[in-house]
Formats: C-alpha cells, sequence, structure tokens
C-alpha cells in the first residue's frame, strides 16, 4: 500500500499549489485528481477559458468597433470562432501541462482517478483501472465546486447550459438569455454579446454583481447596457424548458423568454459528492461547506480542507493561499492569510476590481471613513488608450487613515488592485498610497490621485 506525509484530494488551485509547496517544504506528496487534466475548475472550465475569449472577442469588437478611431481602416474582416476556440483551448493545454511538469519536478506522485475517504488516514482511489488504497499522514480536501442548481432549470447541455458549455458554443447564440447577473454572467453574457449574440440577463435581486461596491455596481450596470446587453432586475427565474427550435424561460410574475440558448449561472456549492467524509466522522454546515478552524483543520484528526468546498469567496487565488498556508502550518506551525487584502476581479470591459470593505459595509459596521474618487477621464493614458469610462475609490478610516476599501471600474482595473492590495496587506494609509511616486502617464496614476483626494485633494480633477 503507498503511503505518504501529504495526499491531497483535488488538482485545482488549491490543491495543486498546497502539494507544490508541500513537495518544496520536503514532505512526500501525492495528488489525486478525478479529471484527466491537472488544474482544476480554473484551469480547465473557468479562470484560464474564460479569459481567453474575453481576450479574444474584446479583439474582435475593438477591431470592429475601435480601430477607426485610431484611423486604423480594415476593409474586410470576419469571425474564425473556430480558431478563437482552438486558441483557447491551446491556452488550456499548455498550463495544464505546466502542472504536471511542475509535478514531475516536485516529485509529487499524481493518482488519476477519484478519491474517497475510508476511514483515518485512509483514501480509496477509484478509476477505470480498478479501485487502490492509499495511506497518508496528512489529507487535505481540496475538491473545490460545481454549478449550483436551480429548480426547474435542467441542463440538458443544448440549449440550456452552464459556464462549461457556454465556453465552447460552436457558433454564437441568437439569443442568448443569461440567469443571473453575477461574475460568471457579466463575463460570458459580455464574450457572446462582443461576438454578435442578442445578450439577456435576467437577475433576482435589483442590482447586478452582488457583494460589489453599489456605486461600482450601478456604474457597471450603465456602461453594460450601452455595450447593448439587456437586463431585467428583480427578475426570479422559476424555470427554462427546451423546446425544438427554442428555449422558454419562466420569470415570476412576468412574461416567459424565447430564446436560443440559457446560460444558468447562479453560483456554486461546494463539491463533495461521494467523498466518503462520514466515514471520518465530518459533518457538512448548513449551505455544504466543510467547517475548518485554525490552519484549515476540519473536526477529524489529520485531516484539512482548503479553496471553494470551505467558507470563503470562491476564488482560484484565495483557494492557492489557503492551500499554501495549510500546508506551512503543517510543516512548520504558522501559515497566515490577511482575509480583508483577498482582491476580486470581473475581467469584463472595462474590468471591475476591488479590495477590502465596500462603502455599504461600512455604513452597516458604524465604522467612520473618508472617501476619495478620481476618473480615468482625467488620465493622460486611459485618454491615449481611448478607454475613459471608470474610478478609482479609496476608502480610509476617518481618524487613522488606514486604508479599508479601493474599489475599481475602469481600463486594467484587474491588475491596478494589486497595488492597493499591496497596501492594504502593509497596513497602508491613504497617505503612503497618495505620497508614492507614480510613473507618468499611467494608469496607476489614478489609483494615486484616488488616495490624495481622501485628504490634501486630488491634482487633476
Ligand atoms: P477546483 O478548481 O474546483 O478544483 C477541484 C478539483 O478537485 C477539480 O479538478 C475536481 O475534478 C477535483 N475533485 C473533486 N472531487 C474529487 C474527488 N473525489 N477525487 C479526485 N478529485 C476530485 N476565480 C478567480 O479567482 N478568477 C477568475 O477569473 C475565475 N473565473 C471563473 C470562471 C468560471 C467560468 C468559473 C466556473 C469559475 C471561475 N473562478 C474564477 C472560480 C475558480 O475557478 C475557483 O474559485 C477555483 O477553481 C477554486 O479552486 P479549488 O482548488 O478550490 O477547486
Ligand atoms: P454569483 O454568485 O456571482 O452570481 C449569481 C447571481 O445569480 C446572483 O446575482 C444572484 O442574485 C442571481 N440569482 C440567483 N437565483 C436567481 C434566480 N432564480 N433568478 C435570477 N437570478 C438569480 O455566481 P456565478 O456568477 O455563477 O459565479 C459563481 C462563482 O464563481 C462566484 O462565486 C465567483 O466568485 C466565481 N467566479 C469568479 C470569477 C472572477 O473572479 N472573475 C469569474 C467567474 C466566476
Amino acid at each position: 500500500m503507498n503511503s505518504h506525509d501529504l495526499l491531497v484530494i483535488g488538482a485545482g488551485p488549491g490543491g495543486y499549489v498546497a502539494a507544490i509547496r508541500a513537495a518544496q517544504l520536503g514532505m512526500n506528496v501525492a495528488c489525486i485528481e478525478k479529471e484527466s487534466r491537472l488544474g482544476g475548475t480554473c484551469l480547465r472550465v473557468g479562470c484560464i477559458p474564460s479569459k481567453a475569449l474575453l481576450e479574444s472577442s474584446e479583439l474582435y469588437h475593438e477591431a470592429q468597433h475601435g480601430f477607426e478611431r485610431h484611423g486604423i481602416k480594415i476593409d474586410q474582416m470576419s469571425l474564425d470562432l473556430d480558431a478563437m476556440m482552438a486558441r483557447k483551448d491551446t491556452v488550456v493545454d499548455s498550463l495544464t501541462k505546466g502542472i504536471a511538469g511542475l509535478f514531475k519536478k516536485n516529485k509529487i506522485t499524481h493518482y488519476q482517478g477519484r478519491g474517497r475517504l475510508a476511514g483515518p488516514g485512509k483514501v480509496v482511489v477509484s478509476s477505470s483501472e480498478g479501485e487502490q488504497t492509499v495511506t497518508a499522514k496528512h489529507i487535505l480536501i481540496a475538491t473545490g465546486s460545481k454549478v449550483a442548481r436551480l429548480p426547474g432549470v435542467e441542463p440538458d447541455g443544448e440549449r440550456i447550459g452552464t459556464s462549461t458549455e457556454a465556453l465552447c458554443y460552436s457558433k454564437p447564440p441568437e439569443h442568448l438569455v443569461v440567469i443571473g447577473g453575477g461574475v460568471i454572467g457579466l463575463e460570458l453574457g459580455s464574450v457572446w454579446r462582443r461576438l454578435g449574440s442578442q445578450v439577456t440577463v435576467l437577475e433576482y435581486l435589483d442590482r447586478i454583481l452582488p457583494g460589489t461596491d453599489a456605486e461600482v455596481a450601478d456604474a457597471a450596470l450603465k456602461i453594460f447596457k450601452k455595450q447593448g446587453i439587456e437586463f431585467h432586475l428583480g427578475c426570479r427565474v422559476t424555470g427554462a424548458e427546451s423546446k425544438k427550435k427554442h428555449a422558454r424561460v419562466t420569470i415570476d410574475g412576468r412574461d416567459p423568454i424565447e430564446c436560443s440558448q440559457v446560460l444558468l449561472c447562479t453560483g456554486r456549492v461546494p463539491m463533495t459528492d461521494g467523498l466518503g467524509l462520514e466515514s471520518i466522522g465530518i459533518e457538512l454546515d448548513k449551505r455544504g461547506r466543510i467547517p475548518v478552524g485554525d490552519h484549515f483543520k476540519t473536526s477529524a484528526n489529520g485531516v484539512y480542507a482548503v479553496g471553494d468546498v470551505i467558507e470563503g469567496p470562491m476564488l482560484a487565488h484565495k483557494a492557492e493561499e489557503e492551500g499554501i498556508a495549510c500546508v506551512e502550518a503543517i510543516a512548520t506551525g504558522y501559515g497566515h492569510i490577511d482575509y480583508n487584502a483577498i482582491p476580486s476581479v470581473a475581467y469584463t470591459h472595462p474590468e471591475i476590481a476591488s479590495v477590502g470593505r465596500t462603502e455599504e459595509q461600512l455604513k452597516e459596521a458604524g465604522i467612520d471613513y473618508k472617501k476619495g474618487k478620481f476618473p480615468f477621464l482625467a488620465n493622460g493614458r486611459a485618454k491615449a488608450l481611448g478607454q475613459t469610462d471608470g474610478f478609482v475609490k479609496v476608502l480610509a478610516d476617518a481618524k487613522t487613515d488606514r486604508i479599508l476599501g479601493v474599489h475599481i471600474i475602469g481600463p486594467r482595473a484587474g491588475d491596478l488592485i494589486a497595488e492597493a492590495t499591496a497596501a492594504m496587506t502593509f497596513g497602508a494609509s491613504s497617505e503612503d498610497l497618495a505620497r508614492t511616486c507614480h510613473a507618468h502617464p499611467t494608469l496607476p496614476e489614478v489609483v494615486k490621485e484616488a488616495a490624495m483626494a481622501v485628504t490634501t485633494g486630488a491634482i487633476h480633477s
């Protein structure tokens, strides 16, 4: 029977990163993955393929509608969707193979098959080749998440599907109805809108992007509407049915909508199917997550859990940080994450990024804060790029000036948020950010000016 210091179940960003760090720390590590390719949801059907398509579709849209402003004329252009999909697949392929290479380099044993806990320190791996039992001193569960189901909406992989199908439609849907105005709905809705589809987003709440700062979400809604995406807010979808030539989506108290394709993206839920948690006495919380305490310890001795399968935002970088902190704690007794400084990004156009608390959260907590805001319209680089929609907002403690949150909608917001995240991680004040010299002309100057606006005032507005 094979035995290891650490056995990781799931090779997504939580699991594979933990496995690599544990091997670097000197442990004998193995990782079990049920899919043939490593990298989890993120690499196979999530972050990476969606970003590849967002990039390609944005270029297509720019070539059609943006180049002329730069004095570039294209007489004839057309969409080769097969080539666009093939490029996306190549990007995914190279990254998944890269992880296989890193496993080899770090001498990590890779078991391909489904892992099932079978009592303390024991996991059974099932594959087409049969079953084998593996033992380990420490077991890390990093099994991620799966699409949340909506009663009455049964994905059939044809007209009614999830993000996985929306990453590989064979042609742009004539009319795509997106159920859920969260991150997936807006990212993939944007991809297909740019490639020519009519896109209608149906959102239960009276706003999009729940959890995002409301001022940012409002600005985003206006911009997406201008891009031609149709929104129905305050709209509870009750069902979707596939017909021969179309799909029909039913909505509480409103007329049904007929369309060619339905994308269900009303959230994701932890993946614990067939994991054998009962064999070691782990009970799930009300939302199906594995409860963890200090250093990601579950209620079972020697068993840990990280990533989408536990509490917190379902983000790849959150899973990675947890994976590293977990195995560092196993090896050294200490592992740390600052949950106040985990950024989140929607890769729409413009991008939307934030770190720390929103204005609504600060108000609700009764925290006195100051606010500085600066628009991209007043930034030289944004003007040169021709991308002037949006703003940066910095929120700081009214007494101490410590930065409490930074919210950005605008070009390259996903890159700009890194500076704010680093500042918050080091406990910076808005004045620290405002007094940091930023190269000119660059987009990060908008972050600096927003920080200046918190106290002394911005220069260019
Ligand atoms: P996962 O990546 O889900 O990996 C878990 C792995 O465990 C899977 O490979 C699964 O096959 C395997 N597994 C499950 N059960 C077993 C078992 N019993 N035995 C063996 N293996 C098992 N996040 C971002 O931060 N940025 C983004 O841009 C982003 N874009 C996204 C786009 C889409 C369309 C989707 C769906 C998600 C996106 N996410 C994004 C979320 C991100 O993918 C997840 O937060 C992240 O993958 C979670 O990592 P994880 O390691 O916890 O789980
Ligand atoms: P989400 O939670 O972001 O959004 C789901 C939306 O569906 C919510 O706005 C909700 O109000 C709405 N909804 C729920 N029930 C509904 C109903 N019956 N009718 C109409 N609307 C309804 O979920 P998602 O977009 O599916 O994304 C899942 C997860 O994947 C998220 O947790 C996210 O963190 C992660 N993700 C991250 C990124 C990124 O970081 N760029 C990209 C994609 C996905």
